[in-house]
């Protein structure tokens, strides 16, 4: 008998907390739960934490599973190899743990790649062949959504494009090598280069667009810098895949006004025309990960 359960749980891995929704083809949000992330020691807290999250929902009224969770990932064997975000957790063999629990199709990917999937699928102006989205929070998160598919990459770590080179010998990022993107445009790479400057700890994103809008120096040099160095991560994506719509997520995007104008304008200037005419840059639809997590079930 062919199962008539249209409705898709997704599970969004965060740093602060786990979120899980279940939501139908056109996404209305039927049921959502969370569950704080700190109280997570080692691998089998969190295994325990995400069975708990999952004995909420009634899953004979659910179709797939789907996870989203910070890479690196080995998406084949659905292993969480480590995650910066909860540092005390390490090759979490989360599709075996889960097989123990339920026997529905289990999908598992990046949350970047799962963010670009729910944008594709959950704002109609995003339906687009080539769709790009690129996730602006603590750090700079990149998905490809090609043909209506997730372009994985090689194991699922396609699209790291938060760590393209943009300043040779630049500031140190997370990842440990010099002049990542993400060490200029993401809440971290704003905050830690302002901090640099002025030796001043900021506690958000939104405390550093404070002092853009008081019109502080320091503060708009290394928005300027920033926004820089977004607009020529965006060039070189440009310029290797080609996608007709680039759409940016996430909470910088909050304070759009602040760069939008400016990146628009570099990017008209370092584009080939023939690929920037048929470009659009857009502020994407704000939703909650487990949208994208849960949609990788409707394929
Ligand atoms: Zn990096």
């Amino acid at each position: 008998m062919v199962s008539k359960v249209e409705n898709f749980l997704g599970i969004d891995v965060g740093g602060t907390s786990i979120k899980a929704g279940l939501i139908n083809r056109t996404g209305d949000l039927l049921q959502d739960e969370t569950i704080p992330t700190e109280r997570f020691s080692n691998n089998e807290t969190f295994l325990l934490g995400i069975t708990s999250l999952l004995q909420k929902f009634n899953l004979s009224n659910v179709k797939s599973i789907g996870i989203g969770t910070p890479g690196p990932i080995d998406i084949e064997n659905q292993i969480i190899l480590s995650s910066a975000n909860i540092p005390n957790i390490k090759n979490v063999k989360l599709g075996e743990h889960l097989s123990k629990i339920t026997t529905l199709p289990i999908f598992f990917n990046n949350d970047a790649n799962c963010a670009s999937l729910g944008e594709y699928h959950f704002n109609e102006l995003s339906k687009t062949d080539s769709l790009i989205v690129i996730t602006l929070g603590t750090g700079y998160g990149c998905g490809w959504v090609y043909g209506g598919k997730i372009f994985n990459g090689f194991l699922g770590n396609g699209m790291e494009a938060g760590h393209q080179t943009v300043v040779l010998n630049g500031a140190i990022c997370g990842c440990g090598n010099k002049g990542c993107v993400e060490s200029y445009f993401s809440t971290r790479g704003l905050l830690g280069r302002f901090k640099e400057k002025t030796n001043l700890e900021l506690k958000d994103a939104k405390s550093f667009f404070k002092l853009v809008e008081k019109n502080d120096e320091d503060a708009i040099e290394v928005l300027d810098f920033g926004v820089l160095a977004f607009a020529h991560s965006i060039k070189n994506i440009v310029h290797m895949i080609n996608p007709n719509k680039v759409v940016m997520v996430g909470g910088i995007t909050k304070s759009k006004d602040f760069f939008y104008d400016k990146l628009i304008n570099h990017l008209k200037n370092i584009i080939f025309p023939v690929l920037y005419s048929n470009l659009k840059i857009e502020i994407g639809k704000e939703m909650s990960g487990f949208y994208g997590a849960a949609s990788q079930g409707f394929e």
